[in-house]
Formats: C-alpha cells, sequence, structure tokens
C-alpha cells in the first residue's frame, strides 16, 4: 500500500492532511531519508516526525476498563476511546470493542479491527470463557452455583436456557463466575434470576489472557503469544 493511503488510513489525517505532512518532509524512513506519498516500505521502517508509525491494520489491544466508561463511540459520557491515543478512533478499518462490558462493570476489554477475529472470539459457538468477579448486595443462599451449573437457567424474557457456568464462591456475598457465552448483561441478570443484585462487577479473564499487572485505564498490544494463549 502507498504510505499516502496507509497514513490516512491509521488516522494521522485526511490525504490533504497527510500529503502535506509529506511535503514538509516530516515522514522518514529509520535512517530520517525523506519519505514519499507514493512509497511503499516496510510499515515498522516508517517514522513521523521520527516517531514509529502506528500499529498496523490487525492490532489487537487489551485495555483494563475502568468502572465509568461505555463500550461506545458516541455516549455523551466517558467513552473506552478516551483512553486510547486519539487517532485510534479514527482508523480505517475501525478499531472496535470485541463484545462489551458494562459501563458499571470493570476489567479485560479486548479491542481489534481485524473482524475475522473480532467474530471468531464473540461467536456464540466460540464458548470462549470468560471470567467476572462480582460483588453482591445480599449473602449468597447457596444453591446458586447448582443451578447456574445446571444448563436450564432461563433468564427473563429469554426462550433458551443459558449453557452451565461454574460459580465459585469467594465469600458470603463475593462469587467468581465461569461463563461462555456473552448475553446482554448476563452476570447481572443471572443474580437477578437468584434473587440478588450485583453491585460491582469486574472481568479478570478472557480465553487464557488475563490483565496481568496492567493498572486500570491502561492498555497493551497484545502479541502473537498472546493471541495464541487466547483460545
Ligand atoms: N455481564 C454483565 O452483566 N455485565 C457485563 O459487563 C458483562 C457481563
Amino acid at each position: 500500500m502507498k504510505l499516502l493511503r496507509l497514513l490516512a488510513n491509521l488516522g494521522y489525517g485526511s490525504r490533504k492532511d497527510v500529503a502535506a505532512m509529506f511535503r514538509e518532509g516530516r515522514i522518514t524512513d529509520a535512517e530520517g531519508e525523506v519519505l514519499y506519498a507514493d512509497d511503499r516500505i516496510e510499515h515498522a521502517r516508517v517514522r513521523v516526525d521520527g516517531e514509529p508509525l502506528d500499529p498496523a491494520p490487525g492490532m489487537v489491544l487489551m485495555l483494563h476498563k475502568p468502572v465509568g466508561y461505555t463500550c461506545s463511540t458516541r455516549d455523551p459520557g466517558r467513552v473506552v476511546y478516551d483512553l486510547l491515543p486519539p487517532r485510534f478512533r479514527l482508523r480505517n478499518p475501525v478499531l472496535s470493542t470485541v463484545g462489551r462490558l458494562d459501563r458499571d462493570t470493570s476489567g479485560l476489554l479486548l479491542m481489534t479491527d481485524d473482524g475475522q477475529l473480532l467474530h471468531r472470539i464473540v461467536s456464540p459457538k466460540a464458548h470462549l470463557p470468560k471470567v467476572y468477579e462480582a460483588t453482591l448486595a445480599r449473602d449468597l443462599r447457596g444453591d446458586e452455583a447448582a443451578l447456574f451449573a445446571s444448563g436450564t437457567l432461563l433468564l427473563e424474557s429469554e426462550t433458551a436456557p443459558l449453557r452451565p457456568a461454574a460459580l465459585h464462591v469467594l465469600g458470603p456475598r463475593r462469587a467468581r463466575l465461569v461463563l461462555t457465552e456473552g448475553r446482554y448483561h448476563q452476570v447481572r441478570r443471572m443474580f437477578a434470576a437468584v434473587g440478588n443484585h450485583v453491585e460491582a462487577l469486574h472481568r479478570s479473564r478472557v480465553g487464557g489472557l488475563g490483565l496481568g499487572g496492567l493498572a486500570p485505564g491502561h492498555w497493551r498490544l497484545l502479541a502473537a503469544a498472546d493471541l495464541a494463549r487466547l483460545f
């Protein structure tokens, strides 16, 4: 791909803006040689104002989503894109969240511009385990684990029962829940179905990936080794 198009797709500006950046000599190779709009060179060797280019299309990142941010581009409040470099919102192909976490849920959120990978992760057939830690308003009754594991629990206004889910009791009002599907507000609705209320919810794992030491509000690119752990 010609550099002009590559940089425009990465969100550095309109084609006109990017053409001006070339004319100003701001686009160089790793040795500082000025590059031209029609050049095609390896992504890793391009510099803008001396800085390496943003990640190439096909990027996947992990964000530690804090409470209070929505997984949307258009919400008038705070959105997860506010936690990323502003250019990431302007990329083509678009950088999307892989599924969603509620505004009041924290934890591991994947984002990618790779549509095929996104579908592989969120596909109902993928059954990728997702691990949540919930803090509850009331003490657990004791029968939740058996009910959630039964594969018979029906959420309000749904016709298909939930797939079996594993509940691990961490305390009277704390539980870890492992889901292999992702229905709307699933964890909150599961606890509502057993007369409880989720006061705080955190996703700690997706597939074999955890947050590691990633602090709330921070993100990192995933490497091939991370992706291998995902499935
Ligand atoms: N289940 C929920 O209820 N909320 C989330 O954000 C994720 C799973």
